[in-house]
């Protein structure tokens, strides 16, 4: 396959191969415009991944929904869906959808429920919250969310007295991204990162592979850079889709980044390949750097990464050429080894070092739009949240951390339960298999009174739910308008584009109808969506009107600039004023001021580093019953080096088992795929498959779980983050 063919993003996406020849037909010849006078193309921004690119819903001559394709005017998509947005029409075809309120029957995971009215399951939960606050205090409800409902029970949950909210995209994913970019240029990057790829000359991939994560935007224009000559180097144990575009691919050994990056450093700063201009204006403790780094020589760092010192030299060299027109990418994912904080300070020096902040082709500042919200009464202060629980650590964090609300809804031991957590609203993502250690999600969830999951779909979490509430899929509903960052602010409208199938509900609804059954109606003063995203279109000067015809606005922010002049110099956001190569925040925190290699455990003899990703037509555990998307990808396989299948005597396609270190055995057996693509000393899956939900009928069984191997869990002490890559595995091949 041609690069262009793969990395290109259809814009009819791949989804579509998954339709019938017939349809398959329409689908490629169909106008994507009213042709018959009536209004058959809706508005909407995608909810199958974070990226929420905007699109068209259109029907068939029934009323059916029948494809979905990009809004040529987005900024996120360029007009372009990923096979995953395509195909997200699956969602709402999926015949395991939750259809109705279910309450529990029986014990707690034994999946045993009955239908209930909305009615009833409000009542019920409205009842138990009540109990649950005169007994421990409101603070005992906590909140886990993911995706656009969540909005609407964090409002809930902070009426009703509680703080406790956490996203497991924060802990789980980005959050030690976000703080290290926070102690270094004063602020987070936030979504989707302000990357200026398409004008790049040089695209450094860590541990991030552009093209299987589909991060739309971004994937186009590394197309795009590659087709202008942009040089990428890719760092990653397996030769990933990216790596095979690159100009330098290097196999790390696992675990060993930060010694790499503070080697590119040390070759930087030695060579004088730093911008010097930018560093002596925007930057405060290169002096101190520079001594800290010394010994960090290409050398240092062969023996350790197993990278060739000249390829460490000629990598640092393909940097400095492209500045300050250079990338090292952020990442996404970023929680792996517990000094994952440390490593992305090292890549926030990095790019600090070669001038790319506020340049063309490294990272340019971007435009957000502001919408004003309706006046809602103060929220009641909460007496307690999860950073009481921590005995005064991870200070320099926001936001909720999710393991750590996790923690705290287990009961103390020394019986000083004043802090507890004993409800959870559980809305969007499947807490089982996106946390690490499942016995001890498990554990939590014993202890509660009230776990009330909401979401379209059955799934790990469901099953463990009290009271399941079905929302409709995002196909079927108003949302808020999208309001995200990019070089130009623009919003997003998301309409229905049929009604809700089933008896299912939007969040907004959900939300709503539980505040008043509580006594908070103040803090929903709109009786419809539609009421209030007109009211907040207006006062920008739109309606709800002209974003049904137009579905994204543009509305650049007078004045910005996209970059920052060549000896211009800026305020930062941090202690000192000026990007802090030496974090005083972090010092402050008693940590490390500047990053430091330490040495992970090795695999013992016959085990396997746990390497998982993604791949391009699924979004984690979501999507893996998606009937759409099951067509291109309906099991996980697991990556292993050829000189080790040899060693076990695997074959092709076989299917196995894993063990971990812990002695925990895969449910489900997975498929073998020998491939060099992979190093010795590791081994690949994609993560999200191996569902133990029989309701899934797609997705049960299929492939197997990574979450369920990862139970040793890396604490990042600055931060909190749950580092998931220090886990190993090993084959069972007799019981399958
Ligand atoms: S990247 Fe794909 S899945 Fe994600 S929002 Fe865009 S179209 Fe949807």
């Amino acid at each position: 396959m041609q690069r262009r063919e793969f990395l290109k993003i259809s814009s009819l996406g791949i989804g579509g191969l998954a339709l019938s020849g017939t349809l398959l037909y329409e689908f490629f010849n169909s106008a994507n415009d009213e042709t018959d006078g009536e209004l058959h193309r809706f508005p909407t921004y995608c909810e199958i991944c974070f990226w929420q690119c905007a699109g068209w819903t259109h029907l068939d001559k029934d009323k059916k929904i029948w494809k979905i394709i990009g809004n040529e005017d987005d900024p996120h998509s360029n007009g372009r869906l990923c096979p995953r947005g395509t195909g997200g029409i699956g969602s709402y075809y999926d015949k395991d959808r939750l259809k109705k309120p279910l309450i529990r029957i029986n014990d707690r995971g034994k999946q045993s429920f009955r239908e209930a009215s909305w009615e009833e399951a409000f009542d019920l939960i409205a009842k138990k919250m009540k109990d649950i606050s005169s007994k421990y205090g409101p603070e005992s409800m906590a909140l886990f969310h993911h995706g656009s409902g969540g909005k609407y029970f964090t409002n809930l949950i902070k009426a009703f007295g509680s703080d406790n909210i956490a996203k497991p995209s924060f802990a789980q994913c980005m959050g030690p991204r976000e703080v290290a970019y926070a102690a270094t240029f004063g602020t987070g990057l936030s979504s989707p990162e302000p990357l200026d790829i398409r004008d790049t000359k040089c695209l450094v991939l860590i541990g991030s592979h552009l093209g299987e994560n589909m991060h739309n935007a971004q994937v186009q224009e590394m197309s795009d850079a590659i087709d202008k000559g942009a040089s990428i180097i890719t760092v990653d144990p397996r030769f990933s889709t990216a790596a095979s575009k690159s100009k330098f691919w290097l196999p790390i050994k696992p675990a060993t980044d930060i010694a790499l990056l503070l080697s590119w450093i040390n070759v930087l700063i030695t060579n004088e390949w730093y911008d010097k201009e930018f560093v002596e204006l925007n930057c405060e403790g290169f002096d101190q750097l520079k001594q800290h780094v010394q010994s960090f020589t290409p050398e240092w760092a062969f023996g350790i990464t197993t990278i060739e010192p000249d390829v460490i030299v000629k990598t640092a060299k393909t940097m400095h050429d492209a500045s300050p027109a250079v990338i090292i990418h952020p990442g996404r994912h970023t929680t792996w080894y517990g000094d994952d904080t440390q490593r992305l300070r090292a890549v926030a020096i990095l790019n600090a070092l070669l001038g790319s902040w506020g340049k063309r082709g490294g990272f340019f500042i971007p435009d957000k739009a502001s919408l004003p919200h309706h006046h809602l009464p103060a929220y009641p202060k909460p007496a307690w949240t999860w950073k009481d629980t921590v005995d005064g650590k991870y200070n320099l964090v926001d936001l909720g951390l999710a393991n750590i609300m996790v923690d705290a809804s287990i009961p103390k031991k020394s019986g000083d339960n004043s802090k507890v957590i004993k409800g959870w609203f559980v809305v969007g993502t499947n807490l089982i298999n996106t946390l690490p250690n499942t016995t001890h999600t498990l554990k939590a969830i014993q202890n509660l009174d009230l776990l009330v999951a909401i979401d379209t779909m059955p799934m790990e979490i469901t099953g463990w739910a009290d009271v399941i509430l079905p929302e409709c899929t995002y196909l079927e509903r108003y949302d808020s308008i999208r309001v995200n960052q990019n070089r130009e602010a623009n919003i997003a409208l998301r309409m229905p584009a049929t009604k809700p199938l089933y008896d299912t509900k939007p969040a907004w609804w959900m939300a709503r109808e539980l505040g008043l059954k509580l006594g908070l109606k103040e803090y929903f003063p709109f009786k419809t969506q539609e009421e209030e995203l007109d009211w907040e279109l207006t006062q920008i000067g739109s309606s709800l009107k002209e974003m049904k015809k137009i579905g994204v606005k543009k509305i650049p922010t007078p004045d910005h600039y996209l970059y920052i002049a060549k000896g211009e110099t800026i305020e930062f956001n941090t202690n000192s004023g000026k990007i802090e190569l030496y974090s005083s925040a972090i010092d402050e925190e008693g940590f490390p001021a500047m990053p430091v290699y330490t040495k992970h455990p090795e695999p013992e003899d016959g085990f396997y580093r746990l390497i998982y990703g993604r791949a391009p037509m699924h979004t984690f555990s979501r999507t893996a019953n998606n009937p759409n998307l099951t067509d291109l990808m309906d099991e996980n396989t697991v990556w292993i080096n050829p000189k080790i299948a040899n060693l076990w005597d695997l074959k092709e396609n076989q299917y196995i088992k894993l063990k971990n270190q812990d002695g925990i055995v895969s449910t489900f057996s997975i498929k073998v795929r020998i491939t060099e693509r992979i190093r010795i000393d590791s081994v690949y899956m994609v993560h999200g498959f191996g569902h133990a939900d029989k309701k899934l009928t797609q997705a049960y069984g299929r492939g197997a779980s990574d979450t369920e191997m990862i139970t040793n869990v890396l604490i990042d002490p600055i931060m909190g983050g749950t580092g998931m890559r220090g886990n190993f595995v090993t084959f069972i091949t007799e019981t399958v």
